[in-house]
């Protein structure tokens, strides 16, 4: 079955899955979705026995429908190979009475690896297969993450450029350390004075720019995204919630057909969103359980029906999840809006004019599939502290406001039913504020690199190669812009006048 790519706004229909990959956002301002959902191909049986990649291309496949199944192979077997550091790739692990699913397995140690490391190649092949002969620039706003993942893949790959915008104060020392010390001609990294708000919405005003496009063009470069805006990011994440239940199913902790709930610590409602493309294709999903940190914009949405993004920003100890404006959930209001396209597209202004809008009761209807709920900082910490004094499990920040979130789910509703919590971070990544968690009066005075090897201590796990890639890197990227100088930049780095 073709699956064709609609705007969620209505102004373009119709596209195959390299042409939505390779334009990124649509031109309309809307998000690529895909005209129906294909249904899984195998028995869920079937997939208990397949590697990472094999799996991964049965849920791929139905989505890419216009990539030769070479071509797709070819993609799978170069991003999900020894980059990873277990050959699990995604290994599910039994602690605290839920299945912790790691994500952070791959070069830049969080969960933007599972999508980045196979974005590079689905867009090159993308251009190939649509005879593009344009540079490609990609341009991405980061909440820390994305931005060092995304350069990860795309550093010195032919025909692509790659500029990241990341907010100066809003990211952990570590992510920052990462990205200002990223190797590779083609990689660009910009701190802005602002939020991730900030970044994003100037980054999709750039994509929305005729004149910019125009002179790119002249140029011989067309721009895209390695947001999670990019369809091309979500459909290899909705994989790794079906190797989920089929590792579930092969240690015989359910049997096939029964629901599993899933708990995603959420920013830009990507992660999430991909869990929910997982279960439309048919894999039996009960719950899905959206966890934010303070920033809890998402939980006042699911519960009231009214997203209002009029609030203080909050800048917590899981940063790539400090968000007030989450893209993605875009994807989500179209499908509960029946697909209506004019509806989609009035919510969004309202959005845009003034911070807020208010979906229908039948619409509040289609979000029943989903709990909602948020952590705060202490209760966090709280998380952090217990699972390792009990467990000896070390969890980063992010993982912990999902963890917090689906303990209270569990008291409140009493649901039993076997529950996958997505790790989305190494600690390692946020190792100050893990640490802080544990016990502040031994680890706080700590430089960064004793911190390291006190985490090594308390953890047992090995101290991953992107860490000891940041001790002696130096510095590459010292560039600072303001919000409203993101445009001059881009036209700077690429020599566009
Ligand atoms: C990006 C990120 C998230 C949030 O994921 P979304 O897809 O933006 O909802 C959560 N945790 C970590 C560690 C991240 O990097």
């Amino acid at each position: 079955m073709q699956v064709l790519y609609n705007s969620t706004r209505g102004g373009e229909k119709g596209l195959t899955s390299s042409q939505a990959i390779l334009n990124g956002l649509a031109g309309d301002g809307g998000l690529y979705v895909p005209d129906s959902f294909p249904t899984l191909e195998v028995s869920l049986d079937e997939l208990a026995g397949m590697s990472y990649q094999e799996l991964a291309w049965e849920v791929m496949k139905l989505f890419l429908t216009d990539f030769t199944e070479e071509e797709l192979r070819s993609c799978i077997n170069h991003a999900y190979d020894s980059k990873f550091d277990v050959p699990e790739i995604a290994p599910l692990v039994h602690k605290d009475g839920a299945w912790f699913l790691e994500l952070f397995h791959g070069r830049t140690i969080a969960f933007k690896d599972m999508a980045l490391s196979i974005l590079p190649y689905l867009m090159t092949t993308a251009a190939r297969k649509n005879h593009i002969t344009n540079k490609i620039c990609i341009l991405t706003a980061t909440s820390g993450d994305t931005g060092k993942a995304a350069m990860a893949g795309f550093a010195d790959v032919p025909g692509t450029e790659i500029i990241v915008f990341f907010p100066k104060d809003g990211v952990s020392p570590v992510q920052k350390k990462q990205m200002v010390t990223q190797k590779g001609k083609n990689t660009h990294v910009v701190a802005i004075t602002g939020n991730f708000d900030d970044a994003q919405t100037g980054v999709k005003k750039m994509f929305g720019d005729r004149k910019l496009a125009e002179d790119a063009a002249a140029r011989e470069i067309q721009f895209s995204s390695a947001n999670s805006i990019n369809i091309g990011r979500l459909v290899p994440q909705a994989a790794y919630y079906v190797y989920a239940y089929a590792q579930l199913l092969k240690q015989g902790v359910i049997r096939a057909g029964d629901p599993i709930n899933i708990t995603v610590p959420t920013g830009n409602f990507g992660n999430i969103l991909a869990a929910y493309y997982a279960k439309q294709i048919g894999l039996p999903v009960k719950k899905l359980i959206c966890a934010s940190n303070e920033n809890n914009v998402l939980t006042d949405f699911f519960t009231t029906g009214t997203y209002d993004k009029n609030r203080p920003f909050i800048l917590t100890t899981s940063p790539s999840m400090d968000i007030l404006v989450s893209s993605n959930l875009e994807r989500l209001i179209y499908l509960i809006s029946g697909e209506d396209a004019a509806k989609t597209s009035s919510l969004m202004a309202s959005l845009r004019e003034g911070g807020k809008y208010e979906i229908t009761d039948s619409m509040k209807e289609g979000l029943a599939d989903f709990y909602a709920g948020y952590a705060t900082e202490k209760e966090v910490a709280g998380t952090i502290g217990r699972i390792h004094a009990e467990c000896g499990y070390v969890i980063d920040p992010h993982t912990a406001v999902a963890a917090t979130v689906y303990h209270r789910f569990r008291e409140e509703t009493g649901d039993d039913t076997p529950a996958v919590i997505a790790s989305t971070a190494s600690p390692y990544k946020f190792a100050r504020a893990v640490l802080h968690s544990i016990d502040a009066e031994k680890y706080d005075a700590m430089t960064d690199m004793e911190q390291f090897d006190a985490l090594h201590e308390v953890s047992g796990v090995k101290i991953p190669a992107a860490i000891e890639e940041i001790k002696t890197a130096p510095v590459r990227h010292k560039t600072v812009s303001s919000v409203e100088d993101m445009q001059k930049t881009v036209r700077d780095m690429l020599g566009i006048d």
